[in-house]
């Protein structure tokens, strides 16, 4: 049986430009970087960027890294992401997850410094594969247009070009750090900004609430129970969800309410099945991973907001279907697209009708 869970996806940035950024990193750290992580827009009150280097320490904060999260969603989507025909409700993975972005309309006193995420069952296999997954989870189901809604665009539609014109042949002609000097992500004047804005942060004191605070977990006790028998019984797609993850370490390597680990957690260890995701190789870029263990699984966690390689994922996808293994593929609309027309011919993948 295949799943496929897509993100939903403002788009994905050039490897070549993440690349140049990290190198801008190195240089100017004098270190090698070993990751680099950031969380999607609205989890931004517990270091919305880290960059670790090989002697173990950590940079955040620094106008070098904020340097990528700041451009990368104006004018670092790859052209194809501009005119993507996938990012929309209709042609959706199983499960879509995303950020908590629409869904402070539906739950207005949902706040949580680790994250939460968005789910959305598209397919009466996606709602059984969360109903299953839904131990870790804590849910509250919604309808969609709770979610798909101005604050939450990319569910339906792809990104906007911004100012990508001024950005890409200055990135051509000097590289990354000109690039963004030259659309004021970088030098003194956005250095001196950063300055003020931590005095006043220091000022305000860590604007982050305690994750088991009451604060965080009023908005969850006041959601209605999740009825899973009447869900499947309407039988009416897409259903969301708001969703986080019990386990707050999970939530901490996630980029939003930890949905992912959920899902490959229980394919791996209930079903005996095999999770494709993405994850950084040794050089830091993102590619597509195959994973029998939760371990493995574990390496996709976090958002890589950079296109990835698939190398042979969907030869590999086919062969585990044809044996009989139960698969979850993880990625892009886009990925998943490509996927779920590979396998449509195959026991266990897309029946034509949807
Ligand atoms: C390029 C990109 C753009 C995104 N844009 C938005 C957006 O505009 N709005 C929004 O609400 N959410 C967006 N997201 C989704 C969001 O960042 C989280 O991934 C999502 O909420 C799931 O979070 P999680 O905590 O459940 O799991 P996490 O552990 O954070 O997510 C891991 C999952 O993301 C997949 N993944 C990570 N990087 C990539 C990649 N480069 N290519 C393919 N798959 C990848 C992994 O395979 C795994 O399935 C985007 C994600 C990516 C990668």
């Amino acid at each position: 049986m295949l799943y496929t869970c897509d993100l939903v996806c403002w788009g994905a940035a050039s490897p070549a430009a993440f690349q140049s950024f990290l190198s801008m990193l190195e240089r100017r750290s004098g270190r090698r970087v070993t990751t680099y992580a950031h969380r999607g827009a609205g989890m931004r009150s517990h270091g919305s960027e880290i960059a670790t280097y090989a002697d173990g320490s950590r940079e955040s904060g620094t106008t070098s890294t904020l340097a990528w999260r700041r451009i990368w969603y104006d004018r670092l989507c790859r052209e194809s992401c501009y005119r993507c025909g996938h990012h929309s409700t209709e042609h959706p993975g199983d499960i879509i997850i995303g950020d908590w972005w629409g869904l402070r309309r539906f739950m207005p006193e949902l706040d949580d410094p680790w994250g939460v995420s968005c789910a959305v069952a598209s397919t009466s296999r996606g709602l059984a594969l969360l109903r299953d997954s839904s131990g870790a989870l804590e849910l509250a189901a919604t309808p969609i247009a709770d979610v798909a809604n101005p604050a939450q665009p990319m569910l339906e539609h792809p990104p906007e070009r911004k100012g990508r014109d001024a950005f890409w042949p200055e990135l051509y002609a000097h590289g990354f750090e000109a690039a963004c000097r030259s659309v004021g992500a970088l030098g003194p004047e956005r250095a001196a900004k950063d300055l003020v804005k931590k005095v006043a942060a220091a000022f305000r004191g860590h604007p982050a609430k305690d994750p088991d605070g009451s604060s965080v977990n009023s908005a969850w006790e006041g959601a209605p129970k999740v009825d899973f028998d009447e869900l499947e019984a309407r039988g009416e797609y897409p259903v969301a969800f708001a969703a986080r993850n019990r386990d707050d370490g999970v939530r901490r390597r996630s980029s939003s309410g930890g949905v992912y680990h959920a899902l490959a957690s229980h394919v791996i260890e209930d079903l005996g099945g095999v999770v494709y995701g993405c994850a950084f190789d040794g050089d830091l870029r993102a590619v597509h991973i195959r994973c029998e263990t939760v371990a493995e699984a574990e390496r996709c966690m976090g958002s890589k907001y950079s296109q990835s390689d698939m190398g042979d994922s969907i030869r590999r996808v086919r062969e585990d279907l044809d044996s009989g293994r139960t698969v979850l593929f993880t990625g892009t609309p886009c990925q998943v697209a490509a996927v779920r027309a590979a396998c449509a011919n195959l026991e266990g993948g897309y029946p034509h009708d949807r």
